[in-house]
């Protein structure tokens, strides 16, 4: 019997992820589940999975979810209910599945309190990575991925030395606008922006595919998860998301992890890692598939992808400069505020000029990720 708590269970992952666990009742507990503000979506989850402690974003929300819900669960708010489900139960493992940096506070609490993390919430390692990984290994719990990228290298490194891996090859999409060139995306809408060819997730990373700067943060979560220095990480692009990544051996062996384009595979796996399980998806049908397809990515057609490297590689809080000025144009965006490639604008003029903090602790990255969301939110795009 494995004790969970889901952070984001209202979302793509955290409903994914009950889905899992619905799968197979009997092994799981669930001690807490916090959501934004989809109070009556999370009411009905209250009922099925029972735990003993939710959380939502704010006071009004917590008093609508009190009404719909019977007196056993305690209610919880805002970011402190939110690090109480987090830290305060007695779940062994957290699914970290709410979108951002908002998504550090209650981590790093979870690792405080000695709770193993499936990992959904890239932003927060892409903004903390080694405070993060520092506090994890300290008190001994594990980062398990739930990121299909990284479940997948996770599982091709099974058992095998780091010295004997010559690099990672995380494959890429290309997002919803893969097929066009720079030119032909000038006026595209939040809408197209939105229609994801294979996968089917929350609003942000969907943009985020888009943009590249998905596989960016990718890039950086991948660096920390697994120590490797950005030199061996490469991205290529796969048009299908059938291989899910890969890992190349100095043998010039290539392991690869395949499957249907579904996160519930690599949720379940973080939950039940090092077992393996049935899940309720479809086999992989390689027949009907027929063909895979391979590009080399086009870092011109992407430079988003080439500053998230850059941000990695110069480290200290350049990566949480990078991913929070991608929050703020990306929420702009989807507000109508502002076109599709003002997004690749904004953030890097917000990460221009800024100097690299080497080795910063949380207040100055917490500082450094407000100041770069007040000067993303205030710039006015030209091109
Ligand atoms: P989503 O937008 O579908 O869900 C976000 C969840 O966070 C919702 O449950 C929402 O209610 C909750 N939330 C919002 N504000 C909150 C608050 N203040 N307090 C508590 N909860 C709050 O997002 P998603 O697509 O499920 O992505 C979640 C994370 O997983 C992201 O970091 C994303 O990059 C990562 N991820 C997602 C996928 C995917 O397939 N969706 C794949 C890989 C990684
Ligand atoms: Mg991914």
């Amino acid at each position: 019997m494995k004790r969970l708590s889901i952070l984001g269970s209202t979302g793509s992952i955290g409903t994914q992820a009950l889905d899992v666990i619905a799968n197979s009742q009997e092994d799981y507990e669930v001690e807490a589940l916090a959501a934004g503000s989809r109070v009556e979506q999370l009411a009905e989850q209250i009922r099925r999975f029972r735990p003993k402690l939710a959380s939502v974003h704010s006071k009004e929300d917590a008093e609508r979810l009190r009404l719909l819900t019977d007196s056993s669960v305690k209610i919880v708010w805002g970011p402190e209910g939110l690090k109480e489900a987090a830290a305060g139960t007695e779940a062994d493992l957290v699914i970290t599945a709410v979108v951002g940096s908002m998504g550090l506070g209650p981590t790093l609490a979870a690792i405080e309190a000695g709770k193993d993390i499936g990992l959904a919430n890239k932003e927060t390692l892409v903004s903390a990575g080694h405070l993060v990984t520092e506090a994890a290994a300290k008190r001994g719990v594990r980062l398990l991925p739930i990121d299909s990228e990284h479940s997948a290298i996770f599982q091709c490194l099974n058992g095998e030395k780091t010295e004997a891996v010559r690099r990672l090859i995380i494959t890429a999409s290309g997002g919803s606008f893969r097929d066009r060139t720079r030119e032909q995306l000038r006026g595209v809408t939040v809408k197209e922006a939105l229609n994801h060819p294979n996968w089917s997730m929350g609003a942000k990373i969907t943009i985020d595919s888009a943009t590249m700067v998905n596989k960016g943060l990718e890039v950086i979560e991948a660096h920390w998860l697994f120590g490797m220095d950005y030199d061996r990480i490469s991205v290529l692009l796969h048009a299908e998301s059938v291989i899910h990544s890969m890992v190349e051996f100095r043998d010039n062996s290539v392991m690869a992890q395949l499957g249907n384009p579904d996160m519930r595979v690599p949720i379940q796996y973080a939950l039940t890692y090092p077992e393996r399980r049935p899940t309720p998806t479809e086999p992989l049908d390689l027949t009907k598939i027929g063909l895979l397809h391979f590009r080399e990515m086009d870092y011109e057609r992407f430079p988003l992808l080439k500053l998230a490297y850059d941000c990695g590689r110069a480290g200290g809080t350049l990566p949480a400069v990078f991913n929070a000025a991608n929050e703020t144009a990306v929420a702009r965006f989807l507000n109508g505020e502002i076109p599709f490639l003002a997004i690749e604008e904004i953030i890097a003029r917000t990460v221009e000029g800024q100097s690299r903090e080497a080795n910063p602790g949380l207040d100055e990255l917490l500082e450094a990720d407000a100041a770069a969301r007040r000067r993303a939110a205030e710039i006015r795009p030209e091109g």
